[in-house]
């Protein structure tokens, strides 16, 4: 299979995309039931409301929901589709879809409908769906529910269309299933907290909107050797693999000139995104050989995970087209560098004013400093939070790789904004004379900020000019849960700030004191969360020990902080999870690690004894023959020496490898029969995955002694050279 596999990945012919380029701009968002579409093909009451519900969340009447359906299902049929679907985003991760044909079938005829009812509502049964114990089987109905706020699309496949309607997903007794919902609730509470804190500033901002650019880097292998390699296909990493010959260290992919066969993968990609409004404008080489980054211009956050889910649906299909397999998984190939997904991240209101960019005057600059420090103290108090929110058995490989940022959570701001904080924290102005305001240092900051190159890609949450960099968060995640912690976190602190400020407000204090006063003790309290050095290094973990910032490197002790007091501030009391559905995403998350590391170890078990060792032990015979076939020709025993030392090599790991393997299995049976979750989350980390490292050593050894014509399993070289 192996060399079928590279074979054919060497003889693919290059498909060539199809477009004709002065068509792009019909193209973009052709595929979407957009402003215009809707203007096009619904009455204006309707159009108003989904508008109001799109804005506001105010809900919409029954007769005219069927409107909307009706303008809908037309714009739908009209564009070829057959059915229609409510696509979801399950704790899975992955997006769903439940597919019902616009026909219906009445007196032997076929006739097309949708009613408000499909539009709005449907009943997926959800028992097969991960609930958390939310859900007992008799109460097996989750609901969809349409969010307005994301506009239907189009999904096309070889073989036919069908009408998306993004929806949240809700169980019986209304507890979120999903991403969608409380991400829609942590954005209703951010606008009202952030909103008030701009009225400080002015008074005309009624709407304030997190904004989210995702890059998102992945890996392109050929389908061919993808298929040959039952590891990845069943966990999307490859638990063997010999370090190549060359793997990252000649710095010559980063950037380099995109292959042919990639770049028509690429280029294909973007028009596919294009037609569903996906605004893809970056594409390039990632460091590691096989890596790739794409990154659409940034939108309102729901929107950009939206988009983000459906790009990687889409870069399995394209893909496909393209003979490739896209490996979304964070740490694909161990020696090289794994994938992440920058978040971007920004506060905007509705006069088009970002927040976190330094303004013109001294007033915009201390409403900037405000946002800016504000984010920093939620960072800061909430970092355990954060860091649980991209917890993940995959994600655990990459923190910390030296490749990426480390599980320490540390924000960086650049070393002019660091003198900046300096400055104002060491500033005792109080505001009996107007004229100190000339003195503040931050009069001047967007000269001295507009050529701002810094640059930390340690770091994992970085301030890059105008946006707060997450750059932890794993390359599979839904950014959904990451974005659900940030607007929480950043929504409750603001709630904070302004009860700080209007208690001062209160005892006579000016406005513009009392927010200098608060931010300079929040600046304060969250200082120690600043860093501005190298994150990969050594020393950065000792003084963040010292600073007593926490190094979580696992995911399941991670994942505790779900559980914490400061979780509970920033969701709970705030409304956006019940107790129960944080406990139940908490557990969730640990079943989902369990179930990753037991397939992982599964994987490991039949690859050991159906891939590794026949090969091993046939290239051991021989070896042994030889020798034996030598020495009875009368050859000494010193002139087998070296054979006999390779042949005791070879029996040695084919040894290892079968007792660490069964110690291994051993473990997991073991693992597998205790009952509490987090227990049993916990013995697959330290008992099962702390096997996997002895057993994949002696794995690798023997993938590089023996004969190269019996390896079955196509080796890191080709996977990642072959194109
Ligand atoms: P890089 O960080 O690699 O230099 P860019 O500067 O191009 O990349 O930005 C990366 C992402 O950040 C893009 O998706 C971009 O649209 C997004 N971005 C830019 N400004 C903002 C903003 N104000 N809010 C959120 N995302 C933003
Ligand atoms: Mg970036």
């Amino acid at each position: 299979m192996r060399f079928q596999a590279i074979q054919t990945a060497q003889s693919r012919k290059i498909s060539k995309v199809k477009t004709d380029v002065s068509d792009i701009p019909s193209l973009f968002g052709s595929n979407v039931f957009g402003p215009d579409a809707m203007k096009e093909y619904m009455s204006k009451d309707a159009l108003k409301a989904v508008n109001e519900a799109a804005k506001t969340g105010s809900s919409i009447q029954r007769d005219i929901a069927q409107k909307i359906a009706d303008g809908m299902k037309q714009w739908a049929l009209e564009k070829g589709a057959t059915s229609f679907s409510h696509w979801f985003q399950p704790l899975t991760g992955l997006t769903a879809e439940k597919h019902d044909s616009f026909y219906e079938v009445w007196g032997g005829k076929a006739i097309e409908k949708f009613s408000a009812g499909s539009l709005v509502q449907q009943e997926p049964d959800a028992s097969s769906l991960p609930s958390g114990g939310l859900r007992n089987t008799f109460e097996a109905r989750g609901y969809t529910a349409w969010d307005p706020s994301s506009p239907a699309f189009i999904m096309e496949k070889a073989s036919g269309k069908t009408l998306c309607i993004p929806t949240i997903f809700v169980s019986y007794h209304g507890e979120a299933l999903d991403y969608k919902a409380p991400l829609l609730k942590t954005m209703a509470l951010l606008n009202k907290a952030a909103t008030q804190v701009c009225n400080y500033f002015d008074k005309n901002v009624n709407n304030v909107s997190a904004s989210l650019g995702i890059e998102q880097e992945y890996f392109l292998v050929d389908k061919a050797l993808y298929d040959a390699r039952p590891d990845l296909v069943m966990t999307g990493r490859t638990v063997f693999g010999h370090a190549p010959a060359r793997g990252q260290q000649m710095d010559d992919h980063y950037f380099g000139a995109i292959p042919s066969r990639v770049f028509n993968f690429m280029y294909d990609l973007e028009l596919e995104s294009m037609k569903l409004g996906i605004p893809l404008r970056t594409r390039h080489n990632e460091v590691a050989p096989g890596q790739y980054e794409c990154a659409p211009m940034f939108e309102d956050i729901n929107l950009a995970v939206d988009h983000n889910q459906l790009l990687m649906d889409l870069m399995e299909e394209v893909g496909r087209k393209h003979g490739f397999k896209s490996l979304l998984h964070e740490k694909p190939f161990a020696g090289i560098n794994g994938s992440g997904k920058h978040n971007n991240w920004s506060l905007i209101t509705n006069t088009g004013v970002n927040l976190l960019s330094p303004g013109s005057n001294p007033n915009s600059n201390l409403q900037f400093l405000t946002f800016f420090i504000n984010t920093i103290k939620a960072f800061h108090d909430s970092a355990p939070v954060l860091r649980a929110s991209i917890a993940s058995a995959s994600n655990d490989h990459r923190l910390g790789a030296n490749e990426a940022p480390p599980a320490i959570m540390s924000a960086f701001i650049g070393s002019t904004l660091t003198k900046v904080l300096n400055d104002f924290k060491t500033n005792n102005k109080t505001s009996k004379d107007p004229a100190d305001n000339e003195v503040i240092t931050i009069h001047n900051l967007p000269e001295i900020l507009k050529d701002n190159t810094d640059r930390n890609r340690t770091s994992p949450f970085a301030f890059t000019g105008n946006k707060f960099e997450f750059r932890a968060v794993g390359s599979s995640e839904n950014c959904g849960r990451p974005m659900i912690a940030l607007n929480a976190a950043v929504a409750n602190q603001l709630l904070e700030f302004k009860q700080d400020v209007d208690a001062l407000i209160a005892k006579k204090k000016k406005t513009e004191d009392a927010i200098f006063e608060v931010l300079k003790g929040y600046l304060i309290a969250s200082e120690k969360a600043l860093f501005e050095g190298n994150g990969y290094s050594e020393e950065w973990a000792e003084e963040a020990e010292k600073r007593g910032l926490e190094n979580v490197k696992n995911s399941v002790e991670s994942l505790d902080s779900y559980l914490s007091e400061i979780a509970n501030t920033i969701f709970v009391k705030n409304g956006i999870f019940t107790k129960e559905e944080l406990h139940a995403r908490y557990e969730i998350k640990l079943e989902d690690y369990i179930k990753k590391i037991q397939i992982e170890g599964r994987i490991m078990d039949e690859l050991v004894y159906t891939h590794i060792l026949p090969p091993s032990l046939q290239y051991q015979k021989t070896l042994a023959d030889t020798i034996n076939s030598m020495l009875s020709s009368g050859a000494t025993k010193a002139s087998t020496h070296g054979l006999s030392e390779l042949l005791n090599e070879i029996s040695n790991h084919t040894n290892s490898l079968k007792m660490a393997t069964d110690l291994m299995v051993n473990e997991r049976k073991l693992a597998n029969t205790i009952a509490d979750t987090k227990q049993k989350a916990h013995a697959y980390c330290n008992k099962v995955k702390a096997s996997f490292d002895e057993i994949r050593f002696h794995a690798d050894k023997l993938e590089h002694l023996i004969d190269d014509d019996l390896w079955k399993l196509p080796k890191y070289r080709e996977i990642l050279f072959v194109r």
